[in-house]
């Protein structure tokens, strides 16, 4: 087992293991730092468990280290952080915890190693390295956390049952580690997410939110979902998603079960970005469509105005589960909003007209745009996503040639109202706006030009034909 010790013969641990040795206090590397290092994922954030206090530990290794340390000390936790060289050094006493079944909130004492490796969440999890003299580098591995990694299972050390109910924001981190190690939960540890599901109503939505956020940015975002779905956690935590569920067949007709297709549109949108807001809109794309469902015998399921309906939800979900009410926030309703637009210019003749509206638009978001667009072709029919995919290659061409030409992407009024005032001697009023709205209209119809003379030019007729007089010449353009 001394073969660990390569892994700490170096900074930081060299630094740490000399204090832990001059003051006689074990000292261990443990949880997610030995699991990925064992899985070859090397990483830059350690936790280290001191047996005593966390806090004088890390004082005393910032002050052997000098200067260059940068540390945060949370006392009434016991626990550290100190950045050294790019790396981030957690320190926690080893503690015992108790839980009450009414809360979260463990009553903790100091305890021994064995109590702090019984609080660990899994077995791989509770894996650890000795930096200590008599054994340094040995493995600790109370509950066979090496046998786990190995099998691929994530599995809790104790009964899941306390393990859950304890802290049971440990259930969804099983999903979370599950997706983003691409591992199986194990049976009974699965089953016992399936029996205390309802206990995720005594954690705090961050915490969970945190938790779905990381599930959503692993490689494989679906996995993640449908063990949520089995286990039943996804009800509690998003019901809006899992209403997306089901077919529904009417005169021998069905529809697509948007539940699983929305899953493979966020996978699709994973393979090409790792961008958490664009895999939002993915997530959220289809969100209205059970609410705007419905059949015609003409033309069979239609799901009307579903983009407009789900950028309206977007906000009442974000507040739900506490994500951010900003700028994210509004993104992701616009890219919802406008999901469906490039198809449509891709069903029909791309005129250039279309194009620059679709520009106007989603602004600097077309790119991401595009992105779900072509995410969202998940018919298992080969002709028609080929099609589909053929018809997106002429929007992208035509988006380009446009937004070269017209510079619609981040478009200012050439005109602004300023000079429309001056010219006619108008008090802002409606008249300003509509003449506004009547040169960016004729911009985007392709009446005119983008440029300054053409709207100016545009602007006077505009004026003229609703009676207003030029009191000013000042903003003509020079001959
Ligand atoms: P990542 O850095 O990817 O989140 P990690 O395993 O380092 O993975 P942390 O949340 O940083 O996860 O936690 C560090 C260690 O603390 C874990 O490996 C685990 O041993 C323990 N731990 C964290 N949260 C819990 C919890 N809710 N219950 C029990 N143990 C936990």
């Amino acid at each position: 087992m001394d073969d660990f010790k390569k892994y700490i013969e170096k900074e930081p641990f060299v630094s740490v293991a000399a204090v832990a040795q001059k003051r006689d206090i074990p000292v261990y590397v443990i949880g997610g730092y030995v699991r990925d290092l064992l899985l070859g994922r090397p990483s830059k954030d350690v936790d280290f468990v001191v047996v005593g206090s966390g806090v004088d530990f890390a004082r005393e290794l910032a002050a052997s280290l000098g200067g260059k340390t940068e540390a945060r000390y949370f006392k009434n936790f016991g626990t550290a952080m100190l950045r050294y060289k790019g790396w981030e050094l957690e320190f926690v006493g080893a503690r015992k915890e108790s839980y009450r079944r009414s809360s979260r909130k463990p009553i903790v004492e100091n305890g021994t190693l064995e109590d702090d490796r019984r609080r660990r969440d899994f077995t791989i999890n509770a894996l650890s390295i000795s930096l200590n003299k008599n054994d340094f580098g040995k493995l600790y591995d109370p509950f066979n956390g090496l046998d786990d990694l190995e099998k691929k299972i994530i599995r809790t050390p104790l009964d899941p049952d306390i393990t859950f109910s304890d802290d049971p924001l440990r259930m969804m981190r099983a999903v979370r580690f599950a997706t983003q190690l691409g591992f199986s939960i194990e049976e009974n540890t699965f089953a016992a997410i399936k029996r205390n599901r309802n206990r995720i109503s005594i954690v705090s939505t961050e915490r969970i939110t945190d938790e779905l956020n990381k599930i959503i940015l692993a490689e494989n975002p679906s996995r993640g979902f449908l063990l949520l779905d089995e286990s039943g956690l996804l009800e509690k935590i998003f019901p809006e998603f899992v209403r997306l569920k089901g077919v529904e067949v009417i005169n021998g007709k069905g529809h697509k079960d948007n539940f699983y297709h929305t899953l493979e549109v966020l996978d699709n949108v994973a393979k090409v970005s790792d961008n958490l807001w664009l895999r939002w809109a993915a997530l959220l794309h289809d969100i209205a469509k059970p609410m705007t469902k419905r059949f015609d015998l003409k033309t069979g399921w239609t799901f009307h105005g579903h983009e407009f309906v789900g950028a309206k939800m977007v906000p009442r979900i974000f507040r739900k589960l506490k994500l951010p009410a900003n700028e994210k926030m509004r993104y992701v309703q616009k890219l919802v909003q406008l999901h469906l637009r490039p198809i449509v210019l891709a069903e029909e003749i791309v005129t250039d007209s279309a194009v620059r509206r679709l520009l106007f638009d989603a602004g600097d978001d077309i790119d991401d745009l595009m992105i779900l667009c072509t995410a969202d072709i998940t018919s298992k029919n080969e002709a028609k996503v080929r099609r589909y995919l053929k018809n997106f290659e002429l929007v992208r061409r035509k988006l380009k040639e446009v937004e070269e030409k017209d510079r619609i992407r981040n478009w200012q009024p050439p005109v602004t109202g300023e000079i429309i005032m001056e010219t006619f001697g108008l008090k802002p009023s409606k008249t300003v706006g509509d003449i506004k709205t009547a040169i960016r209209e004729a911009i985007l119809d392709g009446k005119i030009h983008n440029s300054y003379d053409e709207a100016f030019r545009f602007m006077l007729e505009t004026g003229e034909s609703m009676g207003l007089k030029v009191v000013n010449r000042k903003h003509f353009p020079k001959k």
